[in-house]
């Protein structure tokens, strides 16, 4: 049963109509306002991101020595910027809208360790939490180097402490292979939607994987039980956490980098538009408040969401936040977008960030998947079926003159504008699982749907 009177909700907020009906929808947020206006609402600040900056440079010695895979890029978990010319042309004739400017493809589906945009927040959280207990005892002095927290004295002083999340799959595969590396004892309370494969993976990391029948918020509050009965527990909670926000935040300063290296400017005449697949909302939320922190007001951060999990539009939309979710109007979060199969949004999130993100839309994953089969035929790159949901994001956008001329971007700087697409996940996607997702997109494409 709904608290609601969805009928009166309705009436007020016609739009849920269309969510009830599953449609594909487009919604420019009215309350969208400059950095200035919307900054003081978010609760941190720029010094909270540059610290978190400053530690992940104290974690690199430790990263390149646990993880030698970091070692390219000197215990840096970064990830590449790509260009898509051939599924440009493609999506063009699909969408039957003209894309102009710059297409990129922001590649956190292959960052290390983890292979997907929880290697950002995830990962941050755990080294947050290890700096913290190992300080308080003395073991770890500002200015030591923290390679040598890769050692046995270390593993077994962390041995001492767990670890404890909910997961959809990402966050838990980060956390859990993070957190077994230090040394810590680490419980990963799967939902239903969590793929096998990562359950399996982390297994073999020593996680101990806790499986649940039902969706993502009782995993978390499964986790977030145990968590509380155990004093040596830490309970890493992905709806209400500022840690993780800034670990994902810190993407907003590496890409400022990225585009001078590529001499892109990102200005008046030449918007920056940033599509992030958003499932609980602190991946996208806090990618896109370090956007904002680094590229100010010419950057523009939509959120996108399967039709079946259109948890923070419903949030944002309404006011309602956390206060309500999907499953109250009757839509059911079942999604193969796993990463974003979440029914609540996150109102710390919701709240942090609705006057800083430009618009919300929902795609089918019948769409997701005509996109992943053409991302794999036109450029061969392979993701999961959640960070296609980006994909869809330009030509929204381009279909949308009057919308964003009514915002101040005219044809002119649409023809100029850079449109990044955020590439959650798949990297570390086993070949007959991303065999799987193929072959159902090939039937997608085959019969034209999305
Ligand atoms: C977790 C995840 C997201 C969304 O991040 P949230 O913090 O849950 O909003 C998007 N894509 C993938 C692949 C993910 O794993």
């Amino acid at each position: 049963m709904s608290p609601f009177d969805i009928e009166k909700l309705a009436a007020q907020f016609p739009l849920i109509r269309s969510l009830m009906n599953l449609e594909p929808v487009t919604w420019f947020n009215p309350a969208a306002t400059t950095l200035a206006a919307g900054l003081a609402y978010v609760g941190l600040t720029e010094a909270d991101v540059t610290q978190a900056e400053q530690r992940l440079q104290n974690f690199a010695p430790y990263l390149v020595r646990a993880f030698p895979e970091t070692a390219a890029s000197s215990g840096i978990i970064e990830s590449d910027l790509v260009p898509l010319p051939h599924l440009r042309s493609t999506l063009n004739q699909h969408y039957g809208v003209e894309l102009g400017g710059q297409l990129l493809l922001k590649m956190d589906s292959h960052l290390p360790i983890s292979g997907s945009i929880k290697a950002r927040g995830g990962i941050y959280e755990v080294l947050t939490h290890a700096e913290r207990l190992a300080t308080d005892v003395g073991k770890l002095r500002p200015g030591d180097d923290y390679g040598k927290l890769f050692s046995e004295e270390f593993q077994q002083f962390f041995s001492r402490y767990s670890i404890a999340v909910g997961s959809t799959g990402n966050l838990g595969l980060s956390i859990g292979i993070i957190s077994a590396k230090l040394g810590f004892r680490v419980s990963v309370h799967m939902s239903a939607d969590a793929r096998e494969w990562k359950k399996n993976k982390l297994r073999e990391h020593g996680v101990n994987v806790v499986e649940y029948a039902d969706d993502y918020a009782v995993a978390v509050a499964q986790g977030r039980r145990e968590a509380a009965r155990d004093p040596q527990c830490f309970f890493i909670d992905d709806e209400n956490s500022r840690t993780l926000f800034l670990g994902y935040a810190v993407a907003g300063g590496r890409l400022k980098q990225q585009f001078a290296e590529l001499k892109l400017p990102v200005d008046a005449e030449h918007p920056l538009f940033v599509y992030l697949p958003c499932g609980v909302g602190g991946g996208p939320g806090g990618v896109a408040f370090g956007l904002k922190l680094a590229f100010g007001d010419h950057v523009h951060c939509i959120f996108a969401e399967p039709t079946h999990s259109p948890c923070m539009l419903l949030g944002v939309h309404t006011g309602l936040h956390e206060g309500i979710n999907v499953q109250d109007l009757g839509i059911d979060n079942l999604t193969a977008a796993d990463g974003l199969a979440v029914g609540r949004a996150s109102g710390f999130v919701g709240r942090a960030m609705e006057r800083l993100l430009m618009a919300f839309y929902t795609l089918s994953d019948a769409e997701m998947f005509t996109l992943l089969g053409l991302l794999e035929r036109d450029e061969h790159i392979k993701l999961e079926p959640s960070a296609l949901a980006g994909m869809a994001g330009p030509w929204r956008m381009a279909a949308a003159a009057a919308q964003l001329a009514a915002r101040g971007i005219d044809a002119k700087a649409m023809a100029e504008a850079t449109h990044l697409v955020w590439a959650t996940g798949g990297g570390m996607v086993p070949a007959d699982e991303m065999m799987k997702y193929l072959s159902v997109a090939k039937l997608k494409i085959a019969c034209g749907l999305g």
